[in-house]
């Protein structure tokens, strides 16, 4: 194997492991009752938070959409 052949293949097995990088928004962010309540854009789940807005969550708890806008998400 030349040192060329060699360095394809680390490149193709870490595109292998590499997960692909689900991305949304919350959406229609509102308090009730003292609960914060918010819609992930992607899996479309209500999620609610009773310590701070659900804004502040970088990840959707129930699809682990990246929600912090990171330049990965496209
Ligand atoms: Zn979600």
């Amino acid at each position: 194997m030349t040192l060329d052949e060699a360095y394809r293949h680390i490149k193709k097995c870490k595109q292998a492991d590499a997960q692909p990088v689900k991305c949304g928004r919350w959406e229609n962010e509102h308090l009730e009752n003292d609960v914060w309540w918010a819609d992930c854009s992607n899996c479309k789940n209500e999620t609610h938070s009773r310590f701070g807005r659900v804004s502040s969550y970088a990840f959707c708890p129930n699809c682990g959409a990246r929600m912090d806008g990171d330049s990965e998400c496209q």
